[in-house]
């Protein structure tokens, strides 16, 4: 198929396309101002028929293969595609539009046939495997592990496989890349579809001031100018839940937001149905009894039993906490005149009450504690004093929006490390959750690049000349993210393809989770949380509520969260899936492991993103909580060596871990960093788990 296409320069074939062009700009930030939808379709055919010309002349090499004629070849391929697929999924991710949306339906699928048939070129395979056998050419470990993470992608896809085997995989792979990506949309589409309108002060009971802006801002965002609107955005719909005194509004904007991608034209069940039974299939076909043992081979976990042991050592203690708190919460309830059960609408709402009345911890009397553009500045410090960086805002970029905002990333020696994008206001345009992702990755095998790395969030944007307030979880997703941005930037390898985040997936949450511990420290609430009214420094008696209160409501956080790994997990788990009754099975699968009635899990199956809008975290939606057994212990590091920012600590942080992308496995770059396996008590302790 290869042989017959021309190998033309693409610049030839369109050169009018800025998709295509070179970009003559600082760090190769795309030229956005000039990209139109239109420009995509073209640009994607032509990348392609470029790289399948490249992988053809790679595979029919007449010389004998070697690392750099093979490897590093396929490394140097695919450039431009690489390059264009970026700029499309950033877009179709932070600031989308039916165009795109209509784009990456078409182009989705023939991305995953075009990567199908690249790992599963058998001529290629076969030069793999000989530059396995010889090691002619490979000159450093790090060479070798690329090596060896190309051969399993390759086994992966299928290349050892009959050709009958290889042509359903190719199917399989476009219909789930078809159907990945028409589940998103349907999320985002109900997401952007729904507006809780709250008509005067009797809608407004309960909300404080900081929400009230919000969701005046959200309005006339949403044309209606002079109201309120609460999303389904977690940032406007959590903090609603928390504080609306209106039981049967937080009921009615609850329903809605579990009830994403349910109903209608955008029902996502059927699509889940088909993609479970799919991967399933595609598991058997490369030989694994289910896709979780598929999808787990290449983790750290291994095994699905093993993720599995971690979930249960957890979901107990859990339990046991939330049936606590729940008992906690419906007395409360009743002090308040309201007969139980507690229902799911009631729990963040009676939490907060009662959180208020233990720690004497008021949501917003903390706020106004948390400026964005102060927790931005504050990641900014630990990754100064950790690893020596620098960030300097430029206004001279044009990014695809104009509330994204640019840095410059220098080092102690003061020279350039890469491209800091934020971009940090929710908006119709953009999915939901929050997320890290790059423009480019770095690598220097071939040339000195450096890495753009992107910070996506939702938080609800301020009114105008107000400054946008964080919720100290809002804070902490920041800072994780934040982390996850770090892994990119410092990353220091030769080869893109073991390059930042291109890590396990149970290993990746390990940086962004243990970057949130800095922020929980008071030397750093002190230096930036500071009060946007007066400036005043948040008082020590409020970081030290702020802290003591750190695992009240773990029960309740753990179980929403270990009741979506689990399912995920059971979904997975299936060894034939004709006749998938998705709500049938989600019941089956929550009952099964006893979950509370009044808790509903942190993502139902209609809108987890995670693990149905493509492969990010299928059957791996355990990966925080693997990787949580890494940040719990990890920071003791630090808290051993008695200063937080431990030069010698940082340096080894650095070295084997956010430096260090996939050149070593995760197990092993853990034990480099920190000296020691893991203790996974430390978890326990962590979430205040340990003595229940
Ligand atoms: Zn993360």
């Amino acid at each position: 198929m290869t042989d017959r296409l021309p190998d033309t320069p693409v610049a030839q074939v369109e050169p009018a396309n800025p998709l295509l062009a070179t970009w003559e700009t600082p760090f190769g930030v795309p030229p956005f101002a000039r990209i139109k939808p239109e420009h995509f379709e073209p640009a994607f055919q032509a990348a392609l028929a470029e790289h399948e010309a490249e992988i053809g002349r790679i595979a029919t090499n007449p010389d004998e293969a070697d690392f750099d004629n093979t490897v590093a070849a396929l490394e140097r391929s695919g450039r431009r595609l690489t390059r264009v697929a970026a700029v499309f999924y950033n877009l179709t991710g932070a600031h989308t539009n039916k165009d795109l949306e209509a784009i990456d339906r078409a182009i989705s699928p023939m991305l995953a046939g075009h990567r199908n048939a690249v790992y599963q070129n058998a001529a290629l395979f076969r030069r793999l495997e000989a530059v396995a056998a010889t090691a002619k050419g490979v000159t450093s470990a790090e060479e070798a592990q690329v090596l060896d993470r190309y051969r399993k992608a390759f086994v992966r896809a299928g290349a050892g496989l009959e050709p009958a085997a290889k042509a359903r995989l190719g199917e399989i792979a476009k219909r789930l890349a078809l159907i990945g990506t028409e589940f998103a949309q349907n999320v985002l589409a109900d997401e952007s579809a729904y507006s809780l309108v709250l008509e005067g002060e009797a809608d407004l009971a309960g909300l404080p001031d900081f929400l009230r802006d919000a969701a005046a801002q959200a309005a006339s965002e949403r044309g209606h100018d002079g109201r309120h609107v609460i999303t389904l955005s977690r940032s406007s719909v959590e903090p609603f839940l928390m504080f609306s005194a209106r039981r049967d509004l937080r009921e009615k904007a609850f329903k809605a937001w579990i009830a994403r991608g349910e109903a209608g034209e955008t029902d996502n069940r059927g699509l889940i149905a088909e993609m479970v039974q799919l991967r399933a299939e595609r598991a058997k076909l490369l030989g694994f009894p289910t896709f979780a043992d598929f999808r787990l081979d290449d983790s750290m976990a291994k095994t699905p039993s093993a993720a599995r042991a971690l979930l249960d050592s957890v979901w107990k203690p859990a339990l046991r906490r939330a049936e606590a708190e729940r008992a906690a919460l419906e007395a409360r309830m009743a002090a308040d005149g309201v007969n139980g059960p507690l229902k799911p609408w009631d729990w963040r709402y009676y939490a907060e009450q009662v959180r208020k009345a233990e720690f004497d911890l008021d949501e917003s009397e903390t706020k106004p504690y948390f400026q964005l553009d102060a927790i931005i500045d504050a990641a900014f410090h630990v990754a100064h004093k950790l690893f020596g960086l620098s960030f300097a805002e430029r206004r001279d970029l044009s990014l695809y929006h104009r509330d994204v905002r640019a840095f410059d990333v220098k080092n102690a020696a003061g020279e350039v490390v890469g491209l800091f994008l934020g971009d940090y206001f929710s908006r119709a345009s953009k999915r939901s959750g929050a997320w890290m992702s790059s423009f480019r990755t770095q690598e220097k095998f071939d040339g000195d690049v450096k890495p753009i790395i992107v910070n996506v969030m939702n938080f609800a944007k301020a009114r105008e000349g107000e400054p946008t307030l964080l919720s100290f979880d809002d804070a902490r997703t920041l800072f994780h993210e934040f982390g996850h941005a770090l892994h990119g930037l410092l990353s220091d390898v030769d080869y893109p393809t073991i390059a930042g985040t291109n890590v396990a997936r149970d290993f990746v949450e390990f940086p962004s989770q243990l970057f949130e511990h800095w922020l929980e420290q008071p030397e750093i609430l002190k230096r930036f949380a500071l009060n946007y009214r007066t400036g005043e420094p948040m008082p020590d008696a409020l970081i030290a509520r702020i802290l003591a209160s750190r695992t009240f409501g773990q029960g309740f956080a753990t179980v929403e969260y270990a009741a979506s790994a689990l399912v995920d997990l059971d979904f997975h788990s299936v060894t034939s899936a004709d006749t998938l009754d998705v709500a049938a099975f989600e019941k089956a699968s929550l009952a099964r492991i006893g979950m509370p009635e009044a808790i509903v899990m942190r993502h139902r199956p209609a809108h987890f993103t995670h693990v149905f809008a493509g492969d990010g975290y299928s059957s791996a939606y355990y990966s925080y909580l693997w990787s949580e057994v890494l940040d719990a212990d990890g920071f003791g590091a630090f808290e051993e060596a008695g200063d937080i920012f431990d030069p010698a600590t940082a340096r080894r942080l650095k070295q084997f871990v956010y430096s260090a992308g996939y050149r070593q496995a995760p197990d092993a770059a853990y034990r480099a960093f920190r000296g020691r396996d893991p203790d996974p008590t430390a978890l326990l302790r962590k979430r205040g788990l340990a003595e229940v």
